[in-house]
Order: structure tokens, then sequence, then C-alpha cells
């Protein structure tokens, strides 16, 4: 069976994907700094085809053995995270994916990048092809996510076209499920953390701006075939079910039948009005379809909180 390498193999991504590729029978090496991942999501994959090395992918990656694939998910995904930490997240889009492309064009193995809707930034053109080029603002707060990943995209290609790297490109839309961190600071771990403890939610301007939420489940199944294809240009992956950010509220109070309101607060800055994948060429590449909708993948979320009610 093969080997993986997993960068960003302890966070909420990472760790599913890790368990999926085990579930498989492969074996896999997981790589993470434990900045925003943790012990606690790999815990219960005590294999022996299972090895974690804790190592920041901003410093040079050797590891010993062979490797089939490297999936290359390092990041600080959340605003809250980024915007705290912005160098080390133009590091880690950066130095991080030179070294896992090193990696992999010295083992040979076929490379991942986990990139995002966000290459889109605030987009002109609705649903977004991967045919679309973006609307970044390079020096705004999100810049340091957004560049990083359009660097790293950038840099997988050159690997591809002068290095020849068997390389794949995933962009990633807003994905939730099980492991998220309840103060990840992101829509649906705000959301159903602030509805648990019967707090307001925290709806940023009017509520109106639109976001296509995938779950995570989907996600991965996704991102494998992506793998085991031998695609080289990117391929979106999300859900293009649309909601606005106050239709997700109130999702949110339905499936938690939280008593809690919803109130207002700033907008942040260079906040994308609408996302929405189109997903025609993961449809056509990799026969792929989300099949979990939103209240059901609520409802699976909510089931793996310790402080869901229903299970008390
Ligand atoms: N958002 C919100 N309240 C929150 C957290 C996020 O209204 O407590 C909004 C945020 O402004 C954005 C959308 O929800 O319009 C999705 O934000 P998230 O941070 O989940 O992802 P991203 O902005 O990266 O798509």
């Amino acid at each position: 069976m093969p080997t993986s390498l997993v960068t960003g193999g302890a966070g909420f991504l990472g760790s599913h994907l890790c368990e999926a590729l085990l579930a498989q029978g492969q074996r896999v090496i997981c790589l993470d700094n434990l900045e925003t991942g943790s012990l606690a999501n790999i815990e219960h994959l005590r294999d022996d085809a299972f090895a974690f090395i804790h190592h920041d992918v901003s410093e040079p990656i050797a590891v010993a053995e062979p490797l089939d694939f490297v999936y290359h998910l390092a990041a600080l995904a959340s605003p809250i995270d980024y915007m705290r930490l912005p160098l080390h997240s133009l590091k880690t889009g950066s130095y991080g994916t030179h070294h896992a492309l090193g990696l992999a064009k010295w083992k040979r193995a076929r490379f991942l990048l986990a990139s995002t809707s966000e290459v889109y930034g605030d987009p002109e053109v609705h649903p977004q092809p991967e045919t679309y080029w973006g609307n970044v603002n390079p020096i705004g707060p999100r810049g340091v996510y957004d560049e990083a990943k359009r660097y790293a995209e950038a840099l997988t290609m050159a690997y591809n076209r002068q290095q020849g790297v068997d390389t794949g490109i995933i962009r990633i839309f807003n994905t939730y499920g099980p492991r998220m961190r309840p103060n990840d600071g992101r829509a649906i771990p705000n959301f159903l953390s602030q509805a648990l403890a019967e707090k307001p939610l925290t709806v940023y301007g009017d509520g109106s701006q639109t976001r296509s939420f995938c779950y995570v489940d989907d996600l991965i199944r996704g991102l494998v075939l992506l793998a085991e294809s031998g695609e080289h240009l990117p391929v979106n992956i999300g859900n293009p079910g649309e909601y606005t950010i106050l239709q997700l509220a109130e999702a949110v109070l339905a499936a938690t039948g939280s008593p809690s309101q919803i109130v207002h607060e700033a907008l942040p800055i260079d906040d994308p009005q609408v996302r929405q994948p189109d997903i025609t060429r993961a449809r056509q590449i990799l026969g792929w379809e989300p099949e979990i909708p939103l209240d059901e993948g609520l409802r699976r979320t909510l089931a793996s909180l310790p402080r869901n009610p229903a299970r008390a």
C-alpha cells in the first residue's frame, strides 16, 4: 500500500485526511507544528501504520522512508489565526510549500496543494470557475493568507512544468465538521458554540454576504479522488449550496433549538460578499459531487460536540 505524508495532519482537515488514508490501508506520516492543530485530533489514530512528527514546514523537511503522496495542508486557515500570525502565514505558504514540493520531488511522490477559494478574493464572477483569476487585495489583512496561497499555486505549477513533479491543486471552499475548534473564529464553530451556550449569535455586517459550506467527509473524498487522478490544474471542491450568513445563523438556531438572539457586529475588512464554487471540473474529472446538505452536516457536527444537550 502507498505511503502518504500529510503536512498539517493534526489540524481539522488534516486529521480527517489521515483517518481516511489509514482506512484505505495506507501508511501515513503526519507532520504538524501544533500551532492550530492538536494531538487530541489524532490520538485515536493509534495504529502501526501511523507516525507523527512535530515539525514546522517553514523549516526543511527530511523523511527517510519512500513516499508516494505528499499532501500539503499546513496553513493558518482561520482569519483570526492568520491575522494574529501574518508573517508565519506567509512563511508557511512560501517556505513551507517550497519544502513540501522539494520533498515530493526528492521522493518522486505526487504532490497535492491544499489551496483555497480565497484565491478568488472578493469575486466579481459568480459562481467561481477555476478559470477566474480572482480579485484579491494584496495589502489588506486577508492578503497574508490569500497571496500566500496564490504564491503556493504558482510555485506548484512551476515545479510541475519545470521540474516534472507530479502535482495537483485543490481549491477548498468553506468546509466544516467535527474537530473544528470551538474558538476557531469561523462562522460555523462560532455560531454553534454561541447557540449551545445560549449566547447571541454574532453576524458580521447585515449578514447578506454568502458562503457555500461543504461537510468535511465530502471534501476529503474529493481530495483523495484528486490525488488518485493525474490532474495538474486546479480543481474546486466545495458544496454549491449557497447561503447568506443570516440564513446560516438561522439554520444553526434550528439545528440546536437554541433560544439565542442574533446580533450584528462590524463586517471585517475585505470580507468577500459572495462565494460559491462552480464544480463542473470536479464532476467531469473526478466524478465527484457533495452528498451531505447543510442541515445534515450541522446535525452530524452537533452530535460530535461534548456540549450538545442531545447527548447529555
Ligand atoms: N462571520 C460572522 N460571524 C462570525 C464569524 C464569521 O458573521 O462569528 C461571517 C464572516 O464575516 C464571513 C462569513 O461569516 O462573511 C464566513 O466567515 P469565516 O470566517 O467562516 O470564513 P471566510 O470568511 O474565510 O469565508
